[in-house]
């Protein structure tokens, strides 16, 4: 798209879809399939009825940047997202990649594998002279949004607070970040922050579906802080100086949006909290589509938090995850529309 804005040859806004396959459920109740994949274009096959109750089919074609089927595997689907965006990190990049669905579509299938292997590239990178001699540092951190308020999910779920400093920097206070030194660590930090995404008595993946999981590396110029100068209340740019960033937003599912008629009191405000935030990232992409000058990023928790991502050299990546079956018909056109408003 030309409005896109290239630099280093790779697109600000990129929309990719991705459908899972059929799953044994789906495949026992003898759902139909009713997305057909051709290159970047998709089809949705609705099934509907007349009044006299005689089905009809309807055709709901989409184009995206890039449409992933059920047969491409979470490698093809690093390289198609994130792998070009790895050396603009270097450059003061700040990146963002989004997992967008109603739950079950394989937004996390689809993350999980993703700041793995943006690790092993980083790290390669970090490694070549250019970059050593510079004294560059990898750090991570992994947060979620609950209820608009923010926990950390490598420290006990301890909560956060957001603070903005006289230079228009997201702060947020007590956020812990680890030195990456290994892909190992990666994968022991993702286990283990999953493993404290909020859990309720109606089960794990019931409530993680109504928090937005941030995973975030980051690359700092490493500076020598004297041990009397640390404190316990170090901004995020203690350890060095921000050189890029790309972070990993597994987001709530996209129908709890729309629990804001359910019964229970907690969960109408959650979802009129995930329908905010996810309205307001679809603004925020918009705009910086548009080149606009006004990112309306106080529109939430969610898109305060990365604000420093909207401004400047930036790259968003939205990974629409979709649902095959005809069950989901409704909810996979909702994503898809939403991706289309985003592209
Ligand atoms: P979400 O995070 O959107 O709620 P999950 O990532 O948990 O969904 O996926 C739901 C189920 O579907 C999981 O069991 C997952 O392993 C499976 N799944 C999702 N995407 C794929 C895929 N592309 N190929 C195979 N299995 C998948
Ligand atoms: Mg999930």
């Amino acid at each position: 798209k030309e409005s896109s804005g290239r630099e280093n040859n790779v697109a600000k806004i990129k929309v990719v879809v991705r459908k899972r396959p059929l799953n044994k459920k789906e495949t026992a109740k003898k759902e139909d399939d009713i997305v057909t994949v051709s290159n970047n274009s998709l089809t949705v096959h609705e099934t509907k009825l007349k009044v006299d109750l005689t089905a009809y089919m309807e055709r709901h074609e989409f184009c995206f940047d890039a449409v992933l089927d059920e047969h491409v595997s979470n490698d093809e689907v690093y390289r198609a997202t994130i792998e070009p965006i790895i050396p603009t990190i270097f450059q003061r990049t700040k990146a963002t990649c989004f997992a967008y669905g109603q739950t079950g579509s394989g937004k996390t299938f689809t993350m999980k594998p993703l700041p793995i292997r943006a690790v092993q590239d980083l790290m390669r990178m970090l490694n070549q002279p250019v970059y050593r001699d510079q004294r560059l540092k990898l750090w991570l951190s992994y947060f979620e949004i609950y209820g608009g308020k923010l926990y950390d999910l490598l420290s006990e779920r301890r909560k956060l607070c957001m603070r903005e400093d006289g230079r228009q920097q997201v702060c947020i206070v007590g956020l812990q970040e680890y030195e990456v030194s290994d892909v190992q660590i990666v994968k022991d930090f993702i286990e283990k922050g999953n493993a404290s995404r909020s859990t309720g008595s109606t089960g794990a993946n019931e409530e993680s579906s109504r928090s937005h999981a941030i995973l975030q590396l980051v690359v700092k110029k490493h500076v020598e802080v004297k041990e009397t100068r640390r404190s316990n209340n170090d901004s995020n740019e203690s350890r060095g100086k921000v050189v890029g960033k790309i972070s990993f937003i597994d987001l709530a599912g996209s129908e709890r949006g729309a629990d804001t008629t359910d019964n229970d009191r907690q969960t109408r405000i959650e979802g009129a909290e995930i329908n905010k935030s996810l309205l307001a990232l679809k603004e925020c992409i918009r705009a910086l589509d548009n080149d606009q000058l006004h990112i309306p990023f106080r529109g939430s928790k969610l898109t305060e938090v990365l604000r420093d991502s909207f401004v400047g050299n930036s790259r968003t990546v939205m990974i629409s995850c979709i649902s095959p079956n005809e069950g989901s018909c409704e909810h996979t056109l909702n994503t898809l529309r939403y991706a289309d408003r985003v592209k």
